[in-house]
């Protein structure tokens, strides 16, 4: 594939490697790192390389048609539920679970301006250990 202008700019066409890769990222709860998501795709689409995930990541990102998910200190992991929730992460095993809802009060109230910033967004990290390493830990 050619690295040139014209190439880049077809890409942002909806390629059937981008429907793909969206389809196996939507049919998972996992997080996938793009590295995974590569072993999924590549079971459908053998010739594929990890830049051709990549890149088509980035894209599906840009268009807002999956999340994608920086926790400190651990590789990008993509989401193709771009509903609203929050993630909490297992620091022993780095399993990551949604949470649709932190019960009464548990939202903090999104303010549209802070020190005179217009605010587009926030990112909640929840993290602890999850009930297979609780129960592995007792034992
Ligand atoms: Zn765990
Ligand atoms: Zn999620």
């Amino acid at each position: 594939m050619s690295e040139s202008q014209p190439a880049e700019i077809k890409l942002r066409r909806n390629t059937p490697q981008r429907k793909i890769i969206l389809e196996e990222l939507c049919a998972v709860k996992t997080h996938p790192t793009a590295a995974e998501l590569y072993d999924m795709v590549r079971q459908r689409m053998p010739r594929v390389s990890l830049g051709t995930v990549y890149r088509n990541l980035e894209v599906l990102h840009e268009d807002g048609m999956i999340r994608k998910l920086e926790f400190s200190g651990v590789e990008t992991r993509f989401d193709g539920d771009t509903s609203d929730h929050y993630h909490v992460r297992c620091s022993g095993c780095g399993h990551i679970q949604d949470v649709y809802d932190l019960g009464p009060g548990g939202t903090p109230a999104q303010p549209t301006e802070l020190a005179g910033f217009r605010i587009e967004g926030h990112r909640l990290e929840y993290f602890g250990i999850c009930p297979d390493c609780q129960t592995q830990a007792a034992q």
